[in-house]
């Protein structure tokens, strides 16, 4: 029998769909329509101008995440790592759906961060989002950190914004000592995510895409699937458990 097969999966909005979280990128997409929308969102707007804080801080108190539950494309990953195929999980969603599907917080590496926590952009102070809502509901319309005092911001990551160090090396090891690389949902243009499908198949990896819309890194994938990810990324773990037997 060969050595078990190690998978190391990207996933993007279009896995959360299916959850009710509107994806931005996509045909639908929150900026594709509305293109002015993300300027909104640099972190430059977001530290000068108070108003832009405060219809920020309105829609982290309605983002769809709050209500949505995972979905069958969130559970086939988990059934990956009961097999012991998974390698890595790295996401770009914000919305905490793998760890509440039942994947294991240790194995999944979010790139862009989370919307459940809150950080002080002076002080470093990380709270629960719900905590820092609270006083919003309790009509404070832009809720300055308990500790300094400091401008406070989702744990996410705004436009204009680095990721941080420790995130992308962990998530390059993860892309460089796969078996093969899986990107699920995403549209493989944002930087540095993308590149991970390069770094995966530089180091020997072969590259499945699952995406409902062209990539850059189709012509580099040894599969591509256009199909509902509801429905092709249970298929294709099953798959992938059934080759490992
Ligand atoms: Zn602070």
């Amino acid at each position: 029998m060969s050595e078990p097969m190690s998978v190391t999966v990207l996933t993007g909005a279009g896995i959360s769909t299916d959850s009710g979280i509107p994806d931005f990128r996509g045909p639908q997409g929150v900026w594709t329509k509305d293109p002015a929308a993300q300027e909104l969102y640099t972190i430059d707007n977001y530290l000068a101008d108070p108003g832009v804080r405060r219809r920020a801080w309105i829609g982290r108190r309605e983002h769809a995440a709050w209500d949505a539950c995972p979905n069958g494309g969130h559970a086939a990953l988990v059934e990956l790592e009961r097999a012991g195929l998974l390698r890595a999980l790295l996401t770009q969603n914000i919305d905490e759906l793998h760890q509440r599907a039942g994947s294991s917080p240790e194995k999944v590496i979010e790139l862009h961060g989370t919307l459940f926590h809150v950080v002080c952009m002076s002080c470093g102070l990380r709270t629960p989002m719900r905590e820092v809502l609270d006083r919003v509901d309790a009509g404070e319309e832009d809720p300055p950190c308990p500790e300094c005092g400091g401008i406070q911001k989702a744990d996410t990551i705004s436009f204009g914004q680095a990721l941080k160090p420790v995130v992308i090396h962990a998530a390059l090891e993860a892309a460089r000592s796969c078996d093969l690389f899986l990107a699920v949902g995403t549209s493989l243009t944002v930087h540095p995510a993308a590149g991970l499908c390069g770094e995966a198949i530089d180091a020997g990896a072969r590259l499945v895409v699952m995406n409902a819309q062209p990539t850059p890194y189709d012509e580099f994938a040894h599969e591509v699937v256009r199909e509902p990810i509801g429905e092709a990324l249970p298929a294709l773990v099953k798959e992938l458990v059934h080759a490992a037997g």
